[in-house]
C-alpha cells in the first residue's frame, strides 16, 4: 500500500512522534506498516522516510538500501532512533524533503555520529554513521522530533530541475 505524503504546514509535522513499544515490532501490523513505508519511500523517490510523513506519529523511519552502509542489500528501518555526535565536524550540503515539495536548502549536519535504535526485526542495534548516511539519519530523526530542515536551512530555493530528496 502506498501512503499519501503529509505536507507542510500540517501541524502534525511539528510535533514529536511517540516511541514504539519494541514488543509490537515483530507483530503483523507493524511488519505490514514497515513494508508499506519502504514501498512508499521508493514510489515517492525519497532516500528516507519518517512515519510522521505518512501521517503516523510513531518513532520509525526507513532508509533506502543504496545508502544503508550497514547492509547495502537491505532497506533499513530504524525504530526509536537516537544519535550522538562523535566528531565535532559539521558539513553544509543541500537537502530536500518530500513534505516540503519543490524546495531545497543548505543545512549543516554532523559528519560522524553514533546511532542507537531498534531495527525492523525488533533487534537493538548500535552503529557509526558517516557522511551522507549520517545526514539522512539526522534528517529523519529531526522529523521524529517534530522538526523540518527548513527551520534551520539557508539559501532555501525552488529547484529548477529535480534534485535528490532526502525524505
Ligand atoms: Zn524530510
Amino acid at each position: 500500500m502506498i501512503y499519501d505524503i503529509v505536507f507542510e504546514p500540517e501541524p502534525m509535522l511539528h510535533r514529536p512522534s511517540a516511541p514504539v513499544d519494541p514488543a509490537t515490532i515483530t507483530g503483523r501490523e507493524m511488519q505490514k506498516f514497515i513494508k508499506d513505508m519502504v514501498e512508499t519511500m521508493y514510489v515517492k523517490d525519497g532516500v528516507g522516510l519518517a512515519a510522521i510523513q505518512v501521517g503516523k506519529s510513531i518513532q520509525l523511519c526507513t532508509i533506502v538500501k543504496q545508502f544503508n552502509e550497514l547492509n547495502p542489500h537491505e532497506d533499513l528501518c530504524l525504530i526509536n532512533p537516537t544519535w550522538t555526535k562523535i566528531s565535532r565536524y559539521k558539513k553544509w550540503d543541500e537537502e530536500g524533503c518530500l513534505s516540503v515539495p519543490g524546495l531545497y536548502g543548505k543545512i549543516q549536519r554532523y559528519t560522524k555520529i553514533k546511532v542507537t535504535a531498534t531495527n525492523g526485526k525488533g533487534k537493538p542495534i548500535e552503529f557509526i554513521a558517516e557522511d551522507f548516511f549520517a545526514r539522512i539519519i539526522q534528517h529523519e530523526v529531526d522529523h521524529l522530533n517534530g522538526h523540518l530542515y527548513i527551520e534551520t536551512a539557508k539559501d532555501i530555493h525552488e529547484a529548477e530541475k529535480p534534485k535528490r530528496t532526502l525524505s
